[in-house]
């Protein structure tokens, strides 16, 4: 089979393989052979250093020897296999004659497949299509899973997956983060007046609006009904308010067609929170936490607003009150 066939039967370019292997002839052998057949490969000649490249990047598919320098392969396969951000990625084990207990491991340890040596191109192009149709399907089940179905927003469970990830590297090397709470206002009313396709199709514009104020790495997740968050990691409380002014200024802006020819304009209030900003808030939940009491803060200050955090706790209340 040619890499022209291959291309044209899996168009596998958004497939990425990382190659790990000792010896340097057959390193080049293999990562010839699979950009060859049109897949993004990386490269690593010890498992450290293959580890140190899936913390660093996105990889699909992992193909590694059994010793590959001091971490063997089997341990990185653990290693792999233990990390929530690694452990969906494919791993095939290529493995020599001689080495049945140690294939026997890996496949133990969450290896996925396995090759043997000496490697057979063909063999091993048709082990890779079929690690690319379990990756793609993996996919498409992971962004179902983790998308709200009206808006295309990540959902809370995946918000809420990305943020204490984000907040966990914030700690970690000590960069600032930040969330911006978002709810729209009279939205009930809205409903009421235009009926509630109409008050859907106001939900996936604010989308699109809020999207279009984010850079890459913020995310945007839709918490439910017609409140969102975005998490800004890097930013702290002041830029994240500049994030969320923009952001008001976005949904006001917004005019929404509806099938009856009305043109629906609705606003936001916004609440402002970072991590570590007053001895409170150390953890992703209170953070929300922080957030949600300087929205409602906003929504007591006359709603199309943005209100920060004033490192108060929350009275419970007050926002009882607003509600
Ligand atoms: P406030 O300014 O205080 O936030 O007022 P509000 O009317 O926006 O808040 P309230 O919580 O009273 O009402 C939220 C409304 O959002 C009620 C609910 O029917 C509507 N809603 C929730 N989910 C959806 C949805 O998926 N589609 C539509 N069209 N409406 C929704
Ligand atoms: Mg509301
Ligand atoms: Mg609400």
């Amino acid at each position: 089979m040619t890499s022209a066939d291959f291309q044209s039967d899996m168009s596998p370019e958004a497939i990425s393989v990382l190659i790990c292997e000792h010896s340097s002839v057959q390193l080049r052998i293999l990562s010839e052979a699979v950009s060859l057949a049109g897949y993004s490969v990386q490269t690593a000649s010890s498992a450290e250093e293959a580890l140190k490249v899936l913390a660093l990047m996105p990889v699909d598919i992992f193909l590694t020897g059994i010793e590959v320098g001091s971490v063997s392969g089997l341990e990185a396969c653990w290693s792999l296999k233990s990390n929530a951000e690694t452990e969906s990625v494919y791993t095939i084990v290529v493995t020599a004659s001689g080495e049945d207990r140690r294939l026997e491991e890996s496949l133990d340890a969450g290896a996925d497949d396995f090759i043997r040596k000496p490697v057979n191109m063909t063999e091993l192009r048709a082990r890779l299509r079929a690690a690319s149709r379990l990756v793609r399907m993996q996919k498409q089940f992971r962004s179902l899973a983790e998308t709200d179905a009206l808006t295309g927003a990540a959902n809370r469970r995946a918000f809420m997956q990305y943020l204490e990830m984000k907040a966990q590297h914030a700690t970690r090397d000590d960069t600032p983060l930040s969330v911006v709470m978002v709810d729209l206002d009279h939205f009930k009313a809205i409903n009421d007046t235009h009926g509630h396709a109409a008050g859907d199709a106001v939900l996936i514009d604010t989308v699109i609006a809020i999207q279009a104020c984010l850079r890459s790495g913020d995310m945007l997740g839709r918490l439910g009904g017609e409140e969102f968050c975005v998490v800004l990691p890097g930013a702290g409380l002041h830029s994240a308010s500049l994030a969320a002014e923009r952001i008001r200024a976005a949904v006001e802006a917004m005019a929404t067609n509806t099938d009856s020819g009305d043109v629906i304009a609705v606003s936001a209030s916004l609440g402002v929170a970072s991590l570590g900003n007053g001895d409170l808030i150390a953890a992703p939940d209170l953070l929300l936490q922080a957030a949600d009491s300087a929205l409602y803060r906003a929504k007591a200050a006359g709603r199309n607003r943005v209100e920060l955090d004033d490192g108060q706790p929350p009275s419970h209340q007050a926002i009882r009150a607003v509600g």
